[in-house]
Order: structure tokens, then C-alpha cells, then sequence
């Protein structure tokens, strides 16, 4: 008698496509779990050449303090850098001592030109894109005991918000920082 274990090959067989059905539909759908990173499905490579925009994310609201990594990278980890890599490039660090470095574009940039906003307490809205260990910042808050205060430079003149301490990009006067609390 061969019938019983035939049946069960073939009851393994059809589990193990249902699997590799199931698996193959989730890395399509490019939905990542939420709370973590997305390591499954790498990316097609004709997908490379597309805008980063395209490629999944995932939004998640992180706290911390914005330093400088190799500062960090010693003083959290004894691990010592090059003289010339020296404030060049800024990390969320977050409670539990985790270093994420953040993507250098204006919001990202802002952190290493206006020492203000390092070493504060922050709330920060930030994409973590799918094969990318940089965080990029979508919103800025600052965390303090009353409350959370969005992070902006302001132009008193023209009335305008920019993201990264500058000119005002209008009438090329001064900017100040501004906080302006928000209801949450
Ligand atoms: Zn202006």
C-alpha cells in the first residue's frame, strides 16, 4: 500500500504552492509590516531608475535627540571616526540609544546647520524607506512639558516658512526660528 503516504506528498506538495503563492503576492503588494523595516522582496531592477518617491515607505513618528554621529558613535558605542568625518553628519538618537542617521535634504540638512536643533527633544515624522537605514524627516516637533511645538523658520516680512535656517528665500532678510505649539 503506497497510497498513503502518495496522499501526503501530495497534501505537502499543494501546502508548499499555497506558501510560495502567498509569498509571492505579499512581496507584489509591497505593503511592510508595521513598526518594522521591510527586508523581503528585493526590488526589480527596473525599478531602480524610478523617482524615490515611488518606492514603499513607511511614515512613522519617532523621538529622540538629533546629534552628530561620530560624537554619538564614541560616546554611545566607543567606536572612533575620522578627523575629516567630524560633524558631517547628523542621527537621530533615540531613548534606547539606537543611531539613524538622517536623509541630508533640507529638512535633514537643517539639523547640521542650526545647532539649536541638536541636543533638544524632538518628535519627528519620518519616511523609512524600504532598503534605506536613513530616516527623512517630513515633520519637526519639539517635545517639552506642556506639549509639542512644530519647528519652522519664519520670515516676518514676507510671511513665509522655510525648513533649514537661511535667508528669507523672498526678500533675503533675516528668518527666526519659530515654534508654534500644536494641538495633538
Ligand atoms: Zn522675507
Amino acid at each position: 500500500m503506497t497510497s498513503g503516504p502518495l496522499v501526503l506528498r501530495g497534501t505537502v506538495s499543494l501546502l508548499l504552492v499555497l506558501l510560495a503563492l502567498a509569498l509571492l503576492a505579499a512581496s507584489i503588494s509591497g505593503v511592510a509590516p508595521t513598526g518594522s523595516i521591510a527586508t523581503e522582496g528585493a526590488k526589480p531592477a527596473a525599478e531602480a531608475s524610478l523617482p524615490a518617491a515611488t518606492h514603499p515607505y513607511q511614515t512613522e513618528t519617532v523621538r529622540g535627540k538629533v546629534v552628530w554621529l561620530d560624537e554619538a558613535l564614541k560616546r554611545l558605542y566607543n567606536v572612533t571616526t575620522e578627523g575629516d568625518a567630524a560633524e558631517t553628519i547628523v542621527a537621530l538618537e533615540t531613548p534606547d540609544g539606537q543611531l539613524l542617521p538622517l536623509v541630508p535634504d533640507t529638512r535633514g540638512r537643517a539639523f547640521a546647520v542650526d545647532q539649536r536643533l541638536r541636543n533638544i527633544d524632538l518628535e519627528m515624522l519620518v519616511r523609512r524607506y524600504q532598503g534605506v537605514p536613513l530616516l527623512q524627516v517630513i515633520r519637526l516637533y519639539r517635545v517639552k512639558p506642556e506639549g509639542l511645538y512644530e519647528i519652522d523658520y519664519w520670515c516676518d516680512t514676507c510671511a513665509i516658512s522655510m525648513f533649514i535656517l537661511k535667508a528669507c528665500e523672498c526678500c533675503q532678510g533675516p528668518t527666526r526660528l519659530r515654534e508654534t505649539p500644536v494641538e495633538k
